[in-house]
């Protein structure tokens, strides 16, 4: 069965636009917009010639040889989206997303964002296109990400701190909705993830499924056939739906979504939302209905991971219908298996991986040596880790 959309802005029973009357013009006006964008062969030509000139698509599909020896069993490809211009895939739904707002006649795009990583694709994507920027960012995370704060301001973009709430990302996300539903005829907003009210997660997904497409070519012009599994990282879920969107109707091909487990999923420290008995339930949070973790009296629960971009208490609802299909099988690794697949694949590969890809990574040190040698398992490399190097000193107890 096809997991793309039936009813309109649906995934099976997920998603939809629960979102306030007051943004409802602007969520149709987008829909429609993006629909004219998506056929206009010119629009669709300068995003390709974009991604290839400027972000440097295709990235590179790599045998990691070493990796692979050192742990035994399956043969294992990295998706190279680490090499992304910004280091990570997010600068491709930017990338279109501003495009997509000079389409419309918007001047100016705003976001939200966690740990910055949002807000540098965001920001860099406006300088690009000469457009205004604002970027909403938690207090909190201005505090602990300054060098992506200054990297904004560098690219041209005003950094708006928001002090409600816990004054992170949840509350951003808030701030920024907010702005829209009062700049909607001037503004773009630029979501940063598969998630949100239709039709976002769509437009996030065809944006990013530029991964799945080009891993798909690579992979058989590498090994003459599909591979037999796929794995990535879910924070909101656009890297890994990116990636899988080109083999959903290829029922040999394994998908495997990997989230945090922060400190194991007993307690509530963890951002898991999509394996059995934990206390994800499904709700609605910003825009739709999916599954998100929540406290008892459904107030939407604090999440942890040592890493910023899977540290979120929802999920994109194609991944939420995509997990009750068990179309994808959902794990999890904790922060202590992501931080040890870090250092290995730093020291086998010479590839210092985001923390978020590298629970990826992890899945594959405790999956990869129970398969065989003819097994071929491709991690999505999300990010590099150039970001994360003082988080995992501190955490390792070493100064830099
Ligand atoms: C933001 C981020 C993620 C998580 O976001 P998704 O939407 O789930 O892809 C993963 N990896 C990196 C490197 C990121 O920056």
């Amino acid at each position: 069965m096809s997991a793309r959309a039936v009813r309109k802005g649906y995934y099976g029973n997920f998603g939809g636009q629960f979102a306030p009357e007051i943004l409802m013009p602007a969520l149709i006006e987008l829909d429609q917009a993006y629909r004219a964008f998506r056929k206009d062969g010119e629009r669709q030509k300068e995003f390709r010639q974009l991604l290839k000139e400027y972000n440097g698509r295709p990235t590179a599909l790599y045998r990691a040889q070493r990796l692979t020896q050192a742990l035994g069993g399956a043969g294992i490809y990295l998706k190279r989206e680490d090499l992304n211009h910004t280091g990570a895939h997010k600068i491709t739904n930017s990338l279109g997303q501003a495009l997509l707002a000079g389409y419309m006649g918007k001047k100016r795009i705003i976001a939200e964002t966690g740990a910055g990583q949002h807000g540098v694709a965001t920001a860099t994507a406006a300088a690009l296109l000469g457009l205004e920027c604002e970027i909403y960012m938690g207090s909190i995370d201005m505090e602990r990400q300054r060098p992506n704060v200054f990297r904004m301001n560098l690219l041209g973009a005003r950094v708006i701190g928001v002090d409600s709430g816990g004054k992170t990302l949840k509350d951003a996300v808030n701030e920024t909705m907010r702005d829209w539903s009062k700049s909607v005829r001037t503004t773009h907003y630029v979501l940063g993830s598969a998630l949100g009210p239709h039709p976002f997660p769509t437009i996030v997904r065809e944006f990013q499924s530029v991964i799945g497409k080009e891993t798909r070519k690579q992979i058989l012009a590498a090994q003459g056939r599909l591979p037999d599994e796929l794995v990535a990282c879910v924070g909101g879920g656009s890297n890994s739906i990116g990636m899988f969107d080109a083999f959903i109707d290829d029922a040999s091909v394994k998908l495997t979504g990997v989230e945090a487990g922060g400190e194991g999923i007993r307690g509530t420290k963890h951002a898991v939302r999509l394996t059995p008995n934990t206390h994800a339930r499904t709700g609605i949070l910003h825009g739709s209905y999916s599954y998100v973790l929540q406290d008892r009296s459904g107030q939407i629960a604090d999440t942890h991971s040592i890493s910023a971009g899977l540290d979120y208490s929802g999920v994109g609802p194609q991944h939420a219908h995509l997990f009750e299909q068990q179309r994808v099988n959902y794990t999890y690794a904790t922060d202590r298996e992501a931080l040890a697949a870090f250092r290995l694949l730093s020291e086998k590969e010479g590839i210092i991986p985001a923390l978020e890809s590298a629970h990826a990574v992890a899945y594959a040190v405790k999956e990869a040596p129970q398969r065989p040698n003819s097994y071929s398992m491709i991690l999505n490399l999300s990010g590099r880790g150039d970001k994360d190097i003082f988080h995992v000193a501190d955490c390792l107890g070493l100064s830099i």
